[in-house]
């Protein structure tokens, strides 16, 4: 079977398409005949070094769906030929959060202060024909559900509804969504319409605006202006209700300056940067809450797919790219103005 295998951390030069014998799955494990992958930001991070301790050879990939092709023992609930979207948060099933069903947060994560638990990650991930995940990780694809959206699930869709259910969103209140375009961006920006809010999306340019305004969004800000300043102007000088921002350093401030008084603040990235600064008179003046939010549960993943094949939810492709163009979908990956996901065909 091919792989892309990393030699070793640093760039996308040590990656390398080679020929692996594959190996059958294990106890609890099911082998996967991988069809399409996405390119995440995420991928980005393990092949250039974001996290030092990661073991090479290393096949990256946290973001894929495919048929399953062999249970290992022990696998009952799953068979072979069954569509699946692969969860890639990986969690122990033992622990105090994944008791409770909150395995985004479980203890079994020697790096939770600094890494997620993730297939691609901390085990081989599907920039592969095959790959082996522990059964309570692949997740069916509803019928009639195209893979083409599938794909689009696990990471993105699965993390912007776990991330919008922890901002309590309500009807009527005002969200702004930063990097609207961004993978996440744009699950949120339709997630928190459905929920009955009132959208500011904020864009990087006039083709993404319309891209935007096309998924729902009531109004649309342009990075390049003063956005603080734009949200007030919109809410009468309130500010806004919500603030979903997976950018990290760089809109931080302006994230911060658009929040109204008892306004409360989402992250899940740093793409930006991670390091900020706090003003705590001005937080506890306003009543703000500033909340943290990483991956998903389990469930996440499925409700995200149904909502998809209810056509309640849509992901967006920007490209799609064969499995032996991987270099080329690394630099889609980084340029700037894309719309939406870069895809692989896999099989
Ligand atoms: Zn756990």
């Amino acid at each position: 079977m091919k792989a892309w295998k990393l030699d070793k951390l640093g760039s996308y030069e040590h990656l390398h398409m080679s020929d692996e014998p594959g190996s059958k799955p294990g106890k609890g494990e099911v082998s996967i005949r991988v069809s399409k992958a996405c390119v995440n930001p995420i991928d980005r991070s393990v092949i250039t070094g974001r996290f030092p301790w990661l073991q090479t050879p290393h096949v990256p990939g946290a973001e894929f769906i495919g048929e399953i092709d062999e249970t290992g023992a022990g696998v009952s609930h799953l068979q072979a030929g069954m569509k699946v979207a692969v969860n890639p948060r990986l969690f122990c099933g033992k622990c105090h959060y994944c008791l409770r069903g909150k395995e985004s947060a479980c203890l079994g994560n020697e790096h939770i202060d600094s890494a997620p638990y993730l297939i691609g990650l901390q085990r081989h991930g599907g920039w592969s024909e095959h790959v082996n995940v522990p059964a309570s990780n692949a997740i069916p694809v509803p019928d009639g559900l195209a893979q083409e959206q599938a794909v689009m699930a696990p990471v993105d869709g699965a993390t912007a509804w776990h991330l919008v259910r922890r901002l309590r969103p309500e009807i009527g209140e005002v969200a702004v969504v930063m990097g609207s375009t961004g993978g996440v961006g744009l699950f949120a920006l339709q997630l928190l319409r459905m929920y009955g809010c009132e959208v500011i999306a904020v864009a990087g340019t006039q083709e993404q605006e319309g891209m935007v305004k096309g998924l729902g969004a009531d109004h649309v800000v342009m990075r390049s202006g003063d956005i603080a300043s734009a949200v007030r102007k919109l809410t009468g000088g309130r500010g806004a209700d919500l603030v979903v921002d997976p950018l990290g350093a760089s809109t931080w401030q302006s994230s911060v300056s658009s929040l109204a008084p008892m306004g409360r603040y989402a992250t899940c990235g740093t793409l930006t940067g991670i390091k900020a600064e706090i003003n705590l008179l001005h937080l506890y003046s306003i009543q703000a809450e500033f909340i943290g939010s990483t991956g998903a549960d389990r469930g996440d993943l499925d409700t995200v797919l149904r909502l998809m094949r209810e056509g309640k939810l849509k992901g967006i492709a920007d490209s799609t790219f064969s499995f032996d163009k991987l270099p080329e979908a690394l630099k889609r990956l980084d340029e700037h103005g894309r719309k939406g996901k870069v895809l692989l065909n896999v099989a």
